[in-house]
This record gives C-alpha cells, structure tokens and sequence, in this order.
C-alpha cells in the first residue's frame, strides 16, 4: 500500500518556442509506489521528466517531500532526493560496475556500501568487477538504474530503462524493479514497453500531446477508451 505523497506535480507546462510540450499537468507520487507515465511518441514525456528534475525551466509547482524543487538546478534536486537516469547511458568503460556507480553519479560519489547495497537490490551483485565495456546492454540500464538506487533518492526518475531490451531481458528488469519496489524504493517510470509498464506499476499517467489524457491502474488505464484513441490515432 502506497504512503505519504512524496513528490507532487500542479499544473506544470513547458513550452519550446511555439510548441507546447507539457500542458497543466498534475500528479503526485506516494512513497513505495512505481508511478508509469506513457503515452504515443512527442506525448511529453521525457520533457515532463527534465522539467521535474530541472533540466527544462517549466511553469507550475513541484514539490518535493512538501518543499518547492521548482527553479532550482538539476543537481540540487538530485541531492534533495530526485535520482534520474537518462536515454543515453554514460559509463567509464575502462571502469569496473562498482567503480561506475562510486564515482559516476552526476551529483557526487557514493561509498562501497552504498554501491553493494544497490548492486544486491538489483540482485546484480556478481557485476560488480565486470568492466563497463564488457556489459550488455541489459546490464548497463541494470547498472544505470543501480547508480541511482546507490543515491538512495526519495523517488527515482527512469527514464525508459527497457530501451533497446528484448522481451525476456525486459522482464527481468521488471521483475527488478518490482523487487526494489518491494523493499521501499518509490519510482516514476517512463517507458514504451507496455508489458512492462502494464505489468509493474500501480498506476499509470497517460500523456497525449502534453495533457494528461488518463490515469489510474494498469487495468483503469487500459480499458480506458481516450487511451486506445491516442494510440490508435483515432479522434
Ligand atoms: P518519445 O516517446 O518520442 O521520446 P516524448 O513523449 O518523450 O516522446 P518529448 O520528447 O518530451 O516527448 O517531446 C514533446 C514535444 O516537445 C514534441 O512535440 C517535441 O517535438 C517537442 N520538443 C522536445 N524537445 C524539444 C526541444 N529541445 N526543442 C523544441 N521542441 C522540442
């Protein structure tokens, strides 16, 4: 059962130009849920994520744990508790798993305990002295998402960890996921793979052309009929 309401969005837009990318958007995430946000290509999604972690000025509210994040920079909303992977994975390749997540996150280094931790939540403990270059690309998002878990954040930003993943691979992560769910971690996920979304989180936001279109559970969300028209591309 989900807790206290950790991280809250009212109102939020973000305009480029012209363009409206994200329009009046509200939503919360409570402590110990996995919160999908989904939606066809251009919805908003990823631009809803930079806004949340400061990487998009953006208009509207967002608190974090009660406080106001908005207009602070990225790595001040990281250290207060908004860890965020991104589409394009970074590591050291000449490093090992454990160094990689001790001195490569972005808002500053992690201690051998810390790592250990997030390596055994993610049950990829043996990667430990594998050298990033000899990874897969199902280790690396594992190893992308376990540099975020080793920051202990209040609510961790993923930001399509199934990319490029093939379905067995992509449940695994789930079944991951669902596990450091299990022992606390609060998450909000974007990602295309609808098996995944569907099948990990408690509920669901569905973004179209920047509004939120839907939300509610996995089963809400897919039976929702403004859902399969933004998907199927009907009125
Ligand atoms: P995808 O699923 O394809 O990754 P998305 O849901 O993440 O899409 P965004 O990438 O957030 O959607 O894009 C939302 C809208 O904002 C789109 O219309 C996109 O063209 C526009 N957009 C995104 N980034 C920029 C930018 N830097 N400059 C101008 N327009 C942008």
């Amino acid at each position: 059962p989900a807790g206290g309401v950790l991280l809250t969005a009212t109102a939020v837009g973000v305009r480029y130009g012209p363009v409206t990318a994200v329009d009046d958007v509200t939503f919360e995430v409570r402590e110990g849920e996995i919160v999908g946000l989904i939606g066809p290509n251009g919805a908003g999604k990823t631009t809803l994520m930079d806004a949340i972690s400061g990487f998009v000025p953006a208009t509207g509210r967002i608190t974090l744990t009660g406080s106001e994040v908005g207009g602070q920079p990225p790595h001040r909303r990281a250290r207060a508790g908004l860890g965020r992977t991104f589409q394009d994975i970074e590591l050291y390749e000449e490093l090992t798993v454990a160094e990689n997540i001790m001195v490569g996150a972005s808002h500053g280094g992690h201690g051998a305990e810390s790592v250990r931790a997030a390596l055994a939540l993610l049950d990829i403990s043996e990667l430990a002295d594998v050298a990033a270059a000899d990874l897969s690309q199902g280790q690396r998002q594992l190893v992308s998402v376990a540099r975020v878990l080793a920051g202990r954040p209040r609510v961790a930003l993923l930001d399509e960890p199934a990319a490029g993943l093939d379905s067995l691979e992509s449940r695994w992560l789930g079944q991951r996921l669902r596990a450091a769910r299990d022992r606390g971690v609060t998450m909000l996920l974007v990602d295309h793979d609808m098996d995944l979304v569907l099948s990990i989180c408690d509920r669901i936001i569905v973004l179209d052309l920047g509004r939120v279109i839907a939300s509610g559970t996995p089963d809400e969300v897919r039976a929702d009929p403004a859902v399969v028209g933004a998907y199927l591309g009907t009125p």
